[in-house]
């Protein structure tokens, strides 16, 4: 785990993946660690809080190398920015809000790679599956009530009511 790491640790961890230590990396390798799952323009702000100027460019490039090296994972939800995390290695997987992004790991569903079987491979060799689980967060959960077809007639307004009653009725005259 590299969540409470120190520079030592960091540098000692960059040093075994063949990674060239500077002092961007480290912020980068930091930002990730205490941020899992931003946005490289989330980090890049993050980074910027604690070394002063970085270029976002340079924020990208070093994600890129530290993705490349197996130290950090990019995970890319279809429809959203990549989002990067120092979690690697281990095929959790992701439950994302529909609503406002929120991210949270889900552990690999089975235990080990690939924890979900193909029904057919097609002849590939598969060894990963990521799943990404959509949803809404209790956040938004509480902020917007449910869809009214959703929910039990007694709980909707009563003009709602009416118009599921009277629609009911038309029917049972058919
Ligand atoms: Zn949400
Ligand atoms: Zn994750």
């Amino acid at each position: 785990m590299t969540n409470t790491t120190d520079d030592s640790d960091l540098v000692l961890l960059l040093r075994r993946h063949r990674v060239q230590v500077t002092a961007q990396r480290l912020a980068i390798m930091r930002a990730v660690s205490s941020r899992p799952h931003a946005t490289a323009d989330e980090l890049a702000d993050d980074v910027r809080a604690v070394i002063g100027s970085i270029s976002r460019q340079a924020v990208y490039d070093t994600l890129g190398l530290l993705v490349d090296k197996h130290l950090v994972r990019r995970i890319q939800p279809p429809g959203s920015a990549a989002r990067f995390e120092d979690r690697v290695d281990d095929n959790h997987h992701h439950l994302i809000c529909r609503t406002c992004g929120s991210t949270v790991d889900i552990d690999c569903a089975v235990g080990a790679v690939p924890c979900l079987t193909a029904h057919d491979d097609h002849g590939f060799e598969i060894d990963e599956a990521e799943v990404v689980y959509w949803g809404r967060c209790p956040a938004c959960r509480a902020a917007t009530p449910e869809p009214a077809s959703q929910r039990p007639a007694s709980e909707r307004p009563a003009s709602e009511r009416h118009m599921s009653e009277r629609l009911a009725h038309a029917k049972e005259q058919q």
